[in-house]
């Protein structure tokens, strides 16, 4: 059974990610969704909350788990039994930062292996970071993020 792990903040989920998911659960036989705790970073909604998002838009996709975990994702994947890190590409400007960290992970774990996925061209530039940035400044997200991120949006405003 091929597990893979698709590690990230989730700071919400968005359509990208989701977009990304889907793609992986039809080439992994388990793809578990884990939002990384950083004690450091706060962040802008809590770790449970996105949790709870994640596991609301992801319910129709039979082969998907959602957790969180704390501390090197390579050490949780191995906790999972999993091999393989699934990582999305947008632009180039991606490309360095997600190259060194699949370097330093296959370093430290030869085993796991970091897979790099890409979404449909409309979802391409969508970020976390876009998305709160139009959030906060009173914008319509409706059409980047999952409905219940939406909403969910809408009920804390
Ligand atoms: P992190 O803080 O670990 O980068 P994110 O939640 O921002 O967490 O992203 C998780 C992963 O999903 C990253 O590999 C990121 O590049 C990828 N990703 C996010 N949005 C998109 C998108 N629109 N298209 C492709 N990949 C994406």
């Amino acid at each position: 059974m091929k597990i893979a792990i698709y590690p990230g903040s989730f700071d919400p989920i968005t359509k990208g990610h989701l977009d990304i998911l889907n793609t992986a659960s039809g080439i992994f036989d388990k793809v578990i969704i884990a939002v990384a705790q950083n004690s450091e970073k706060r962040g802008f909604l809590p770790v449970e909350t996105r949790v709870k998002l994640i596991r609301e838009s992801v319910k129709d996709i039979p082969n998907v788990e959602v957790d969180s975990f704390e501390g090197l994702t390579i050490n949780y994947a191995h906790q999972k039994g999993a091999t393989v890190l699934i990582r999305g590409l947008r632009a180039v400007s991606d490309f360095e930062y997600e190259m060194q960290l699949s370097q330093a992970n296959s370093a430290l774990a030869p085993d796991v292996k970091t897979v790099f996925l890409t979404t449909k061209p409309k979802y391409n530039f969508i970020s976390s970071s876009t998305i709160k940035e139009i959030y906060i400044n009173n914008g319509d997200v409706s059409k980047f993020v999952p409905e219940v991120v939406f909403e969910y949006l809408r009920s804390i405003k």
